[in-house]
């Protein structure tokens, strides 16, 4: 057989990346802890946690073990009109912990589908009603996703330039800013007073793929508080910010205002499998009980609510609860407070700041802050030569770690970045 790293280059379109010869991609033969393990034998630190999925570290034990168990009992069964333990113990556990007042769960498969299925329950909520509501209002800057509805109320850029005549109409306003709020404010009220508006679909606090953007609880309050004053349901896109990447355990955590719709998925299975959920609450639901068969959810997917994805994410669940994991995340969080504070005001830094777990450095450049800002060609290489993988965001560079990292392992990733900072 040829060699594994040709062979996916002939066979293998991967996801994000530009087909041409000189894109190699590492092969990955086992991940612990924090470390990518390759072929060739070296132990790559995840800065990142394999696209902000993993909790507890690469084949965590403990949900390796509830996975097998549960494979060997109920691998899969189709989830219209059955039903199995390993959903109602999850269902139960998120309406525990998910902000809002959480009625009902319902799975999918990814953040994207969570987010789908999300829009999907708002406008047939107002359909169900008999009062269609076709306006739904998003920030600028948003990512939610790849499938079109997710498109639809994220950033229109470089990632869906080729797709534009097919997204629906959204009202986009500005990111909020300490500069900007009330002209925000004004823009956002003159589009809520049609009354058309149906749904208010937002990251809360952080705008990940934006750049790790981040804005303040305050006015993450105030627009859904003047949302809900005109009845539009507000859905909270915690894909990225759940299960505590912000230093709480949801961002919606930080905020009074309670969200009608909240979207899962990523952290949910501790990184180990895909699941998607999108939680709703009781107003939402009243629109679909009916006995009237037109006015049914007609959503769902073959995997929905896969047993061994929910046996992971019931694992990951009693991993995340423990006082282990809420210390490393407290520990992470104060850590990640004073590189901020020690690092900022650096000449080559344009902004540096941190939400929990989060840490984003903006770099000084010619160029715009954007995602396909050149220098991303310059950080990559430079961090991976260092066997440490961090994808920078354009000229941002960001931190998420697994909450098991070590002291020793943050500091390497941090002298790291002062090293880049100092090398020209
Ligand atoms: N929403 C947010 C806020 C995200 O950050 C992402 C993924 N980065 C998604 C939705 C889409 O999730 P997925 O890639 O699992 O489809």
């Amino acid at each position: 057989m040829k060699d594994l790293s040709q062979l996916d280059k002939e066979l293998i379109w991967h996801p994000f990346t530009p087909l041409w010869e000189g894109n190699d991609s590492i092969v990955i033969r086992s991940a612990h802890g924090v470390y990518l393990e390759t072929t060739d034998g070296r132990k790559i630190i995840d800065a990142i946690s394999s696209w902000w999925v993993n909790l507890h570290g690469h084949s965590n034990p403990h949900i390796a073990n509830a996975v097998y168990e549960q494979a060997k009992k109920l691998e899969h069964v189709i989830f219209a009109g059955f039903t199995h333990e390993p959903a109602i113990r999850l269902a139960n556990n998120l309406k525990r912990i998910l902000p809002g007042n959480i009625s009902r769960i319902f799975f999918s498969d990814d953040g994207s589908t969570s987010v789908e299925v999300a829009l999907k329950m708002a406008f047939q909520y107002w359909h169900n009603k008999g009062e269609p509501r076709k306006k739904v209002i998003a920030l600028q800057g948003a990512y939610h996703g790849d499938t079109f509805g997710s498109m639809s109320v994220g950033e229109r850029g470089i990632f869906t330039d080729p797709f534009k005549p097919f997204l629906f109409d959204v009202d986009f306003i500005d990111f909020p800013t300490v500069d900007n709020e009330s002209s925000v404010l004004e823009h956002y009220r003159k589009i809520l007073v049609s009354d058309e508006v149906g749904a208010f679909i937002f990251e809360p606090l952080v705008q990940g793929a934006a750049g790790m953007r981040m804005y303040s609880p305050e006015i993450l309050n105030q627009l859904m508080k003047e949302a809900h004053e005109r009845n539009v349901l507000c859905i909270a896109d915690e894909v990225f910010t759940g299960f505590g990447r912000t230093g709480k355990m949801f961002a919606c955590d930080y905020i009074d205002e309670a969200p009608d719709i909240v979207c899962v998925s990523k952290g949910i299975t501790g990184g180990t499998l895909p699941l998607g959920v999108t939680a709703c609450s009781a107003r939402v639901l009243s629109a679909f009980e009916s006995a009237d068969f037109s006015r049914t959810f007609f959503h769902g997917h073959s995997y929905t609510a896969n047993p061994i994805a929910c046996a992971a994410a019931n694992a990951s669940f009693e991993l995340l609860n423990a006082d282990e994991c809420q210390q490393s995340i407290k520990k992470i969080s104060g850590r990640h407070a004073s590189f901020v504070s020690r690092m900022s005001g650096h000449k080559k830094i344009k902004a540096i700041r941190s939400l929990g777990t989060i840490l984003a450095v903006e770099l000084r450049t010619g160029e715009e802050s954007s995602y396909s800002n050149e220098l991303r060609k310059k950080i990559y290489p430079f961090f991976l030569e260092r066997d440490i993988l961090l994808r920078p965001l354009g000229n941002t560079i960001y931190i998420l770690p697994p909450y098991v990292i070590q002291d020793s392992e943050l500091n390497r990733i941090y002298s790291s970045i002062e090293e880049f900072l100092g090398a020209g």
